[in-house]
């Protein structure tokens, strides 16, 4: 057995590695184990980075094939390099995985790189070598989820992991799922030239976020060409060498049909990875969605051992798992360490971008809560103008008794980096008022934000 740690953790993503710095800058003797050769997690390897990187170089792509020549700009010619693309997308995965190994060096931090294994508190097995520590931290992520019967060959029906790296750009692409996946690695192939179609169970796309800016959103991207089967279900899937054959059936059983496409991505969400951990044996109570339970301090109900990120309860987002990283290093380390659930952003990197922080209006008319809604588009705003970039809006809702800012939804240009005003916002407790009085430069898209925090009092100035 080697010299006992303060802390080991399982598993190098967004929650493992930040917390393992975060302990390290605490003073802490850390360790963090991860089975995968390269640092970073499902985040940096096979998801938020290599899905960005592909999703920005597409954009280009679309940008000076078909949409510069309204600018002025006469682009012959643009074609797409694939392996070139690829070129790009590795790149970016290996030097931010690299730059995770400098941090770790940086911060003595020891890199243990195999399977752990729980054996009990304080006792983590990998690949049969012992460790001993004070806590064990469970931060091992999240996995493709599957529908029952179809089989992920990565080739022809494909995970997010595998339509990261496609041979080439397919014909046809059948999307199951109009999630956040469906629609950023849909966009992607779209605007490669694949004939893209989404199959969602629900009446709309990307649940859980705020009606209208789904129903604006699944407007735009049906204009981009992006085609839509909604209250619809795939029932069985049958692959040849060349293509696959999809059942789709209505919800609500009205009517069938059979859908053929080169590839299918599966798209259906992802489930808490737990799979030879030991937990069971070691005594760690899972909830009834698999996810490890724990209380308020992250901590299991083994004590001595903690979960974090996508494994536990909440939004599957890098961000959440960082920030619980970091909240659980600090309490460990006797500091009270805080995180507020109800101001963490989520965004989805299509074009335009979808953004979304706090209460929907759905939530609050369900929980009864009277508030006062301020919308303001983006075609009455002169950079978005200039930008030629005006579809799309932003809307603030706010407590209609104290103008206490509840939720903020976006769809329009650079959503996702808009969004964090209302975020900081919500996290001071602040008012639609305090963004109205707030000097935005001009000419800036923050400008829609300030006159969606007008509306909300009624009195935008420039529409
Ligand atoms: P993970 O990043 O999943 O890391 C867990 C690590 O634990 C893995 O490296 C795994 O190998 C390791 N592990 C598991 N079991 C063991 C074991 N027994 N022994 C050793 N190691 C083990 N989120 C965003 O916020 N923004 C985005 O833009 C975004 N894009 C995404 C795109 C895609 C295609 C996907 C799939 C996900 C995306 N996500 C995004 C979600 C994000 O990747 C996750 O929320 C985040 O990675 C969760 O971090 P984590 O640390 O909890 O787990
Ligand atoms: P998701 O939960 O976002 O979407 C899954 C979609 O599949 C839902 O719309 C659901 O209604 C639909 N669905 C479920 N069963 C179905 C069926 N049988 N037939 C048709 N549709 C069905 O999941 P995802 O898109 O797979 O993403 C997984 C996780 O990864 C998410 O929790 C997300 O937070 C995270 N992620 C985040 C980002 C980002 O932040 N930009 C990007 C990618 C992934």
């Amino acid at each position: 057995m080697s010299d006992k740690f303060d802390v080991i953790i399982i598993g190098a993503g967004p929650g493992g590695y930040v917390c393992a710095i975060r302990a390290a800058q605490l003073g802490m003797k850390v360790a963090c184990v991860d089975k995968r050769e390269t640092l970073g997690g499902t985040c940096l390897n096979v998801g938020c980075i290599p899905s960005k990187a592909l999703l920005s170089a597409s954009e280009k792509y679309e940008d000076a094939a078909h949409h510069m020549a309204d600018m002025g700009i006469k682009i012959r010619g643009a074609s797409v390099d694939w392996s070139g693309m690829q070129k790009h997308k590795d790149g970016v995965v290996d030097s931010n995985t690299k730059g995770i190994e400098f941090l770790f060096k940086k911060n003595k931090i020891t890199r243990i790189t195999g399977t752990a294994k729980i054996i009990s508190a304080g006792k983590v097995d990998v690949d049969g070598t012992e460790y001993a520590a004070d806590n064990i931290i469970i931060a091992t992520g999240s996995d493709v989820a599957s529908l029952p019967g179809i089989e992920i060959d990565e080739e022809k029906i494909v995970s997010s992991t595998g339509a990261l790296t496609l041979k080439e750009a397919p014909r046809s692409m059948v999307v199951i799922g109009g999630g956040v996946i469906g629609l950023e690695l849909g966009t992607v192939y779209r605007r490669l030239g694949s004939e893209v179609t989404v199959v969602e169970f629900q009446d709309n796309i990307l649940p859980g976020m705020d009606g209208e800016v789904r129903k604006e959103t699944l407007k735009i991207l049906q204009k981009q060409g992006m085609q839509f089967k909604l209250s619809s279900k795939v029932t069985g899937a049958t692959s040849s060498r060349f293509s696959v054959n999809l059942d789709v059936e209505s919800v609500d059983g009205s009517s069938s049909e059979t859908l053929k496409a080169d590839v299918v991505l599966m798209a259906v969400g992802r489930k808490p990875y737990t799979d030879g951990l030991g937990l069971e044996d070691a005594g760690v109570k899972l909830d009834e969605r698999g996810r490890v339970e724990v209380d308020e301090f992250f901590e299991t109900s083994v004590e001595g051992i903690y979960a974090i990120g996508d494994v536990i309860r909440g939004a599957m987002l890098a961000h959440k798992a960082e920030d619980e990283g970091v909240v659980l290093a600090e309490m460990l380390a006797g500091q009270s360490g805080h995180i507020d659930y109800d101001a963490i952003p989520g965004v989805v990197y299509t074009w335009p971008e979808v953004a979304s922080v706090g209460k929907t209006e759905e939530q609050l008319k369900d929980e009864g809560i009277a508030y006062n809604a301020g919308k303001f588009p983006f075609m009455a705003n002169g950079r978005a103008r200039a930008m030629n970039a005006i579809d799309g809006f932003v809307k603030i809702l706010a407590c209609a008794k104290t103008d206490k800012v509840l939720g903020g939804h976006i769809v329009g240009p650079n959503a996702g980096d808009l969004i964090q005003e209302i975020v900081t916002v919500m996290e001071f407790d602040g008012s639609a008022e305090d963004i109205a009085r707030t000097c935005h430069a001009h000419p800036t898209l923050s400008e829609v934000v300030k006159e969606a925090a007008l509306a909300v009092d009624k009195r935008p100035l420039h529409i």
